[in-house]
């Protein structure tokens, strides 16, 4: 059987696979063939008439119909939005995987499939397919390996989510979920030749259906396989959601196993995803009242019970019944432990007012916070410049004082100061997007920690649209 080698210390492949697709010629054509039809199913809408016009020869569709290439379309999420008019300066790229078999060795491809209705050869608007061998992976059971770059190697080691991000900042073996970004949609019509390879005990082909359709990251069509044996597991359970949802985060497999076995019927009923799974797998109540209130805020209740080991019953009762809120609560709760207040006491620990307290925390918390903390952040500030991000309509910043993060905070109404501490020990990195038609005003407050982002606020805590989460992401990609 033919092997890949690659050499660990020299970092270079030793033996090489001369069989993979370069480009577009060495596609198989059946393949090629269903990229050319997914194509057809972006359909064109004129941004100013809501007109929707045909994708193969962009004329305007009748009730969905175009009369020249005598078709119909399905007129689904994927429309393409466009100025009619201008539509020879559109380019759309699509992303596809795609599995091929050589000698029993795995391969999986991701797949650039170009689209652009500027052909040199006409005047008028006329569609032109390109498709790309974007990368190519060699898939080991215990690495991938890039083909085409060559001198990379992922290696799959078991993620812990627990540790602390500035213990896995440098380690090599996270690398693959720090650098591995690809995302795209699958081709499902071949997964069965998977059936004689290392993928022989996922029966991921039997999640042919699920995948249509669907962006998948490349770590779960390859790692979360082939080193999750709850994949398979959850596959013949017909519960793919949670099958390719994440599982990786979910730290010890023993763990999700224990939790699928005795929960399984609980989950499929109530049609669990991965959050809903990683509330069950702190409250393990089967109370989907209770699931669905914590679910949202999942990330916090974990702080808490970081902070400290408490009863999450109690805890889920104590803020219901004040209506307090639990981010409130963990901002309190860490502030007190950090002022070294006495936990085990039940004042301390469910107080009757958490807003007084919080604010009381808050306050003690300010006067630490003096003079010197501004100094370093000042430093700080000036060394993380060099990540300053600007485009035409904003521009992202580290914050530069504690002046600057307590308006940021007031101006948000969130809780910023309670991380000048952290920040002006470079624990935590905080950047302020704004904006350029009012730099004054704030508009995301971001947190980063070795150049993953943590969380990206507008005021009141609210979520940031994807377009702003994209910008923020792409930047990231590029920070120091
Ligand atoms: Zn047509």
């Amino acid at each position: 059987m033919r092997q890949l080698q690659y050499d660990i210390y020299s970092e270079k492949i030793i033996l090489e696979d001369p069989k993979y697709w370069i480009d577009e010629d060495d596609i198989p054509k059946h393949i090629k063939d269903f990229f050319y039809k997914e194509c057809d199913k972006f359909v064109l809408k004129d941004k100013e008439t809501n007109n929707l016009y045909c994708p193969k020869c962009t004329q305007k569709l009748e009730k969905n119909f175009c009369e020249n290439c005598q078709k119909n379309y399905l007129i689904n999420i994927d429309l393409n939005e466009v100025n009619i008019k201008k539509l020879k300066k559109y380019k759309f790229n699509n992303y596809y995987f795609a599995f091929d078999v050589v000698d029993k060795e795995v391969i999986i491809y991701l797949i650039n499939v170009f689209v652009t209705y500027d052909n040199p050869l006409t005047n008028n608007p006329f569609r032109s397919i390109y498709l790309r061998v974007e990368n190519a992976y060699h898939v080991l059971k215990d690495c991938l390996i890039n083909l085409k770059q060559k001198d990379k190697i992922y290696l799959f080691k078991e993620f812990d989510s627990n540790l602390l991000y500035e213990e896995y900042s440098f380690n090599y073996d996270l690398d693959f979920y720090l650098d591995c970004y690809d995302i795209a949609k699958v081709y499902t019509d071949n997964l069965d030749i998977l059936k004689d390879t290392i993928y022989r005990y996922t029966n991921i082909w039997k999640a042919k259906d699920y995948l249509k359709d669907k962006n998948i990251y490349l770590s779960n069509l390859t790692y979360i396989p082939l080193y999750y044996s709850s994949f398979e597991y959850l596959i013949k359970k017909k519960f793919y959601s949670l099958a390719f949802d994440n599982l990786h985060l979910i730290k010890k497999d023993k763990d999700a196993k224990l939790l699928i076995k005795n929960y399984l019927d609980f989950m499929i009923e109530n049609n669990f995803d991965y959050w809903k799974f990683r509330t069950l797998k702190l409250c393990k109540i089967k109370d989907m009242e209770m699931i669905n209130y914590m679910e949202d805020t999942i990330e916090a209740y974990e702080n808490v019970l970081n902070i400290k080991k408490m009863d999450v019953l109690k805890l889920y009762n104590y803020l219901k019944t004040n209506q307090n809120d639990i981010v409130e609560y963990y901002d309190y709760l860490r502030l007190a432990n950090e002022l070294g207040y006495d936990l085990k006491d039940k004042k301390v620990l469910y107080p009757k007012d958490l807003f007084n307290v919080h604010n009381e925390v808050f306050e003690k918390r300010s006067i630490i916070v003096n003079k010197e903390c501004n100094k370093k952040i000042r430093k700080l500030a000036k060394t993380l410049n060099k990540n300053k991000y600007e485009d035409d309509k904003y521009l992202i910043k580290p914050a530069g004082s504690v002046k600057e993060m307590l308006d940021e905070g007031n101006m948000q109404n969130n809780c910023l100061s309670t991380y000048i501490l952290d920040y002006s020990k470079n624990k935590t990195q905080i950047y302020l997007m704004r904006k350029k038609s009012n730099l004054k005003k704030s508009f995301v407050t971001i947190e980063v920690k070795n150049r993953k982002l943590i969380q990206a606020r507008l005021k009141n805590n609210e979520i940031p649209d994807d377009e702003i989460l994209n910008i923020i992401n792409k930047w990231l990609k590029n920070i120091k």
